[in-house]
């Protein structure tokens, strides 16, 4: 009768062991989703053989996040790295206005913009429009291959935390 109690108590410690490694997977599974960022990656054409270098380097990391570009940028990474990415339309079709109107609603977390210094662009108002968002939101802004260089490493080392947005009393939503 003792026995069959034990054995009882066994196989119910068996079972809440059980069903709490249950829980902690599905909670760390949760947290590893969490950390999961909105990347958008844009460059001009003369910058774009560095992003697809840069994407290339950094593809087992860029693989974990979600990934956003504008229409051309988009192609040729994918192409190059086999990367999953949500393509918006070219930029200068309204994809920089497109990428612009995530960063306004907070559906990015970090941006790597690849600018071209030394050409005129045709869409050069929805740049600058993409670019003041940023500094809006306080989102992480890389337009150069140095800066992203950092910004890659970081989010490799998992050194990249959640961004605390800007607080703008008086303006309303
Ligand atoms: P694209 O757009 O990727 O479609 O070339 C980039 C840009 O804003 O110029």
């Amino acid at each position: 009768m003792v026995e069959f109690h034990s054995k009882e108590n066994a196989i119910l410690k068996k079972v809440v062991r059980n069903g709490m490694k249950y829980v902690m997977i599905k909670i760390s599974k949760k947290l590893g989703e969490l950390k999961t960022m909105r990347i958008a990656l844009i460059a001009h054409d003369k910058k774009k053989n560095d992003m697809i270098a840069l994407a290339e380097r950094y593809k087992d990391t860029l693989a974990k996040h979600e990934l956003y570009a504008t229409g051309t940028t988009g192609t040729l990474i994918a192409g190059a790295t086999g990367l999953n990415i949500h393509k918006m339309k070219s930029g200068p079709l309204g994809g920089d206005q497109q990428i612009g109107s995530m960063i306004a609603c907070s559906e990015l977390d970090l941006v790597i913009f690849l600018r071209d210094p030394l050409t005129a662009q045709p869409h050069e108002p929805d740049v600058s429009a993409l670019l003041r968002l940023c500094d809006v939101t306080n989102i992480p802004l890389a337009t150069n291959l140095s800066s992203a260089e950092i910004m890659l490493t970081a989010l490799e080392r998992d050194e990249i935390h959640c961004r605390k947005g800007e607080d703008y009393h008086g303006f309303k939503s």
